[in-house]
């Protein structure tokens, strides 16, 4: 396989040949084509939707700090860090139990213990990072993949691109193509998994209230609550309960729907104006049983899932992707193929196990606190009460919330600037 692109036209087939081709250009896909920018590979990004369609997705998203590392040492922090919200505290509470848990930024020494970063900002600046930074990553968009063929030294990925039939011929295929991944199920890799009795509910609100810089994760016998801020005296909900009550909520009237949130927020955000429409999702648990085959490696969600409770899904894809790009810069440096098994079970076994983790923890979280039973509503009360009283167990929490456990990607320690600080937010 040629190690840089080369285009040729065969028998109408307009084809050409890369190292990796990345299918899916969501926030994972193109995180990992960025962190491949300076390494020498030749990298495709198939994605199915225009730029701006992929880009137009209203969600907003937990970063933790470990991801904002790893995305200042790609290169691309100081394009999304003025442009999202940033929290110093986390409250953690169980229903209307007064108590709150506390975290702070001061028990870890960091700045911040988390940001909310909106899907069409960090989309839209990872996109011009690749255009302007990353001169061996090309683009296929609005491209529908009929095919992918594996052979022992390379993968054939049959194309239409705007009605077009093309080609990519590639050493490695990389399906960061969402939940429902082709890739992986051309691969014949199998899932294990549950969907929940839940479905989450997001929107975005602004607010009166005079911080905005605490992130709420308040936990209801229906289902947990997680109040996000983000630029702009703005917050973002996901709102977790039983299928029915999601659609339910999402069917209100503007006016009734607020009123509710005033209650399950119990005031504490001021006057609330709802800006966006409301989604609402099933929730899924869900782990592919291996993340690589010859010629293929999973990113993302088209690897796992998990509950919303915490923020973790794409911290997790972000990770993923900062390994994986890890595992392959280092084989081509030492002129290993790419595609090659015992290359790529490197990053699973890096990355399977700690996911398996957090989607463990996360469905733990939801189980123990949608509960009413009173002996799991003593001993959940009690755990709670130990998270106030023992800081050790508070920074352990912590650093597994924050993403500071586990193996750390090279790139988390690479500082690349120093990014600008936000106007507004304290
Ligand atoms: C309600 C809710 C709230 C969440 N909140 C958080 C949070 O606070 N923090 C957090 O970290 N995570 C959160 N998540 C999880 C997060 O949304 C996902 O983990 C993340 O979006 C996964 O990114 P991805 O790039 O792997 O997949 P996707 O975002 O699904 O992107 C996949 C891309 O692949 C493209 N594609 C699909 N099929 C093909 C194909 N055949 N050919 C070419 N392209 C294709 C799609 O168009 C898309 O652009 C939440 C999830 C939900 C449902």
């Amino acid at each position: 396989m040629p190690e840089l692109l080369s285009t040729e036209d065969s028998q109408s087939i307009h084809s050409h040949s890369c190292d990796v081709a990345i299918v899916g250009g969501g926030v994972v896909g193109t995180t990992l084509a960025a962190a491949l920018g300076k390494s020498g590979l030749s990298v495709t990004i198939i994605e199915a939707q225009t730029l701006e369609g992929a880009a137009a997705r209203e969600r907003g998203y937990a970063l933790s700090p470990l991801s904002g590392q790893i995305l200042d040492g790609i290169g691309v922090w100081e394009r999304i860090f003025p442009y999202i919200g940033k929290y110093h505290d986390i409250y953690l509470s169980d229903a209307d139990c007064p108590r709150l848990v506390k975290f702070h930024p001061q028990d870890l020494g960091i700045e911040f213990l988390g940001y909310v970063g909106e899907h069409r900002i960090m989309l839209r600046a990872l996109q011009d990072f690749i255009n302007t930074e990353c001169e061996t990553v090309q683009w296929l968009c609005s491209a529908r993949l009929n095919q992918v063929t594996y052979q022992s030294e390379g993968a054939t990925l049959d194309l239409e691109v705007e009605g077009k039939p093309q080609q990519v011929r590639s050493r490695l295929v990389v399906g960061a193509d969402g939940p429902q991944s082709y890739i992986r199920q051309t691969a014949g890799i199998k899932t294990w998994g549950w969907k929940y009795w839940q479905s989450c509910l997001t929107f975005m609100i602004t607010h009166t209230a005079s911080r905005n810089d605490i992130a709420f994760e308040r936990f209801w016998p229906d289902g947990p609550m997680g109040v996000l801020p983000l630029a702009g005296n703005r917050y973002h909900i996901v709102w977790t309960a039983p299928h029915a009550e999601a659609k339910a909520l999402q069917r209100l009237n503007e006016d009734e729907f607020l009123a509710e949130l005033e209650y399950y927020t119990s005031g504490f955000l001021g006057k609330l104006t709802l800006t966006s429409d409301r989604h609402v999702f099933p929730v899924q648990l869900l782990q592919s049983r291996q993340y690589v085959r010859p010629r293929v490696a999973l990113v993302g969600d088209a690897a796992h899932r998990c509950h919303p409770v915490a923020g973790q899904g794409l911290n997790l894809g972000i990770r993923d992707a900062a390994a994986l790009a890890q595992v392959l810069t280092k084989a081509h440096a030492r002129g290993q193929d790419l595609g090659d098994l015992a290359v790529l079970k490197r990053y699973e076994r890096w990355r399977k196990v700690e996911n398996l983790a957090i989607l463990g923890f996360t469905d733990f979280l939801d189980r123990i606190f949608s509960n009413r039973w009173w002996p799991i509503v003593k001993i959940r009360r009690f755990g709670l009460w130990l998270l106030r009283n023992v800081p050790l167990l508070k920074v352990l929490a912590l650093k597994f919330m924050t993403g500071f456990w586990g193996r750390r990607p090279t790139l988390s320690r690479t500082k690349t600037a120093k990014p600008a600080v936000s106007g507004g937010l304290r």
